[in-house]
């Protein structure tokens, strides 16, 4: 099982901070491929792989890239858990899951075991989720699975996740010089006039909104003619999303119009909000096997996104599972190595008795 952690820690050091994903992308296309296997690397570095050849296969996912600060990780054992020495992440989130799922790749290959799987390693999950960029026709699984959350548990697993957008704002007025503003349209009277038609913060009980970069004008002695606004929205229920993003939307066209100017409104979608259904057969079969694991699974509410919400959006069931990671994003992440060997065995498990059909 040693191997299973010189895995990991080949990958977590090569430098992998999202966007940056070549190097690990290359690694992990060559260790496929030295299994004699035919992963794909798309034009964004993502690596596609299927197992075998019969119907139903399941996929299993995860995401090769890192937040900062990411640079020259040295993964340390301490204590029975991995750990960085201080300066840095380990990468942990997700490298603990994808080194568990390209070890058991390995493993069971090299015992001859029959798989019926498909690999999807993703990029940018951390700032704007590559995943929507996969060519994601390849995929025939109905089910999927990812390891990405949970706190440092095993049992977590998340039921339902929250909607989330960004989106880009430009008013665009008129300039003039300030001595003659009514020449001018100032853009600022949109946004003046906009408070007072949104509500910043929590416009209810299951949302945020919030506009985080603003910027606009161009000279003291200028009528400002164009602002720019940047934000998010998130809920965890989508009917509330859409209405607070259609609000929003009106509010805006309503406060242009009123003083004649222009509004442009760009919303990025970065995750889908899905919840599951645990009495599927597919969750069904998930807590089993979980259960001969010795774990029973905790559903939980999560507030943040994960290539799970895609793939739900695009119709594959997909269950978001703990990784067994403290701590994710900080210098002080670490994970247990018994957990990390107990995260494996469920992968083998799963690769081996999910009957999908
Ligand atoms: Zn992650």
């Amino acid at each position: 099982m040693e191997d299973l952690v010189r895995l990991f820690k080949n990958l977590a050091q090569i430098d992998s901070v999202s966007s940056e994903e070549k190097s690990v992308s290359d690694y992990i296309l060559n260790f496929l491929k030295d299994l004699r296997l035919t992963p794909i690397q798309d034009g964004n570095n993502m690596i596609y792989c299927r197992i075998g050849d019969q119907p139903h296969p399941i996929l299993l996912n995860g995401h090769i890239d890192t937040v900062e600060p990411g640079r020259d990780i040295q993964v340390l054992e301490k204590d029975g858990f991995l750990v960085s020495n201080g300066s840095t992440i380990i990468g942990a989130d997700n490298k603990v899951n994808v080194a568990a799922i390209l070890f058991t790749i390995k493993k069971l290959i090299t015992e001859n075991k029959d798989l019926n799987v498909e690999l999807l390693f993703s990029v940018r999950e951390e700032t704007d989720s590559g995943i929507q960029q996969f060519d994601s026709k390849r995929i025939e699984s109905k089910v999927g699975f990812v390891w990405d959350g949970g706190k440092g548990s095993l049992s977590w697993f998340a039921k339902k996740a929250p909607t989330l957008e960004d989106f880009k704002i430009e008013i665009i007025g008129k300039s003039s010089h300030a001595s003659r503003p009514e020449q001018g349209i100032n853009a600022l009277n949109v946004l003046l006039e906009l408070k007072d038609k949104i509500t910043l913060g929590s416009p209810d009980e299951f949302s945020t909104l919030n506009i985080g970069l603003i910027n606009g004008g161009s000279a003291t002695n200028t009528v400002p003619e164009r602002i720019k606004l940047e934000g998010d929205l998130r809920s965890t229920e989508i009917t509330s999303f859409q209405k607070i993003k259609k609000d929003f939307e009106i509010a805006l066209t309503e406060s242009a119009e009123k003083f004649n100017a222009r509004v442009n409104i760009k919303w990025l979608p970065y995750a889908y909000g899905y919840e599951l259904d645990l009495t599927s057969k597919n969750a069904q079969r998930l807590l089993e096997i979980y259960k001969s694991q010795g774990i029973e699974l905790n559903s939980e509410e999560t507030r943040s996104g994960s290539d799970a919400g895609f793939l739900n959006h695009i119709g594959i069931e997909t269950f978001c599972l703990g990784d067994g990671v403290f701590d994710t994003h900080a210098v002080t992440e670490r994970i247990n190595i018994e957990t990390f060997y107990k995260l494996q065995s469920i992968i083998e498990n799963i690769m081996l008795n999910f009957q999908n059909d």
